[in-house]
């Protein structure tokens, strides 16, 4: 299979939401902002840009709230688990959350925007502690 026809899946943490990407993905961009640090809960938000034709729902009944700013800025949810979901802001490109999608997406953070209101707390220290899953006490 090649990279244009390969089909990737994406969940919210529920399931009730499911979608694919179609075709290769170019590269993920980290957003800093204060608005992607709210909505996720933390340093925000890891998200890559999908044409519209290449996206496509696979839940026949989409279970999801959109919440908007006054200014416009607006994000979306699953209404069971709260999950963000991938929306259109232009008509052109969907938005897709990268930690959505079940499976390898053969690329890497290539882009961080809004540096400037980054956290100070949004970087690794040296010797910062890794592990295969959930730290022994
Ligand atoms: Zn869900
Ligand atoms: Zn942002």
């Amino acid at each position: 299979m090649n990279s244009e026809s390969q089909r990737r899946c994406g969940t919210c943490l529920c399931g009730e939401n499911r979608f694919e990407v179609a075709g290769h993905i170019k590269g993920i961009g980290q957003c800093h902002c204060s608005k992607c640090r709210k909505v996720s809960g933390t340093g925000g938000n890891a998200v890559f840009l999908v044409p519209v034709p290449r996206f496509r729902w696979l839940s026949e009944d989409v279970k999801r709230k959109q919440f908007q700013l006054q200014s416009g800025w607006r994000t979306c949810r699953c209404t069971e688990c709260g999950s963000p979901l991938p929306e259109s802001h232009d008509g052109k490109r969907f938005w897709v959350q990268a930690g959505l999608m079940d499976e390898p997406l053969n690329t890497k953070i290539k882009t961080h925007i809004f540096c400037g209101s980054r956290a100070d707390w949004d970087q690794e220290a040296n010797d910062a502690r890794h592990f295969d899953e959930m730290m022994l006490s």
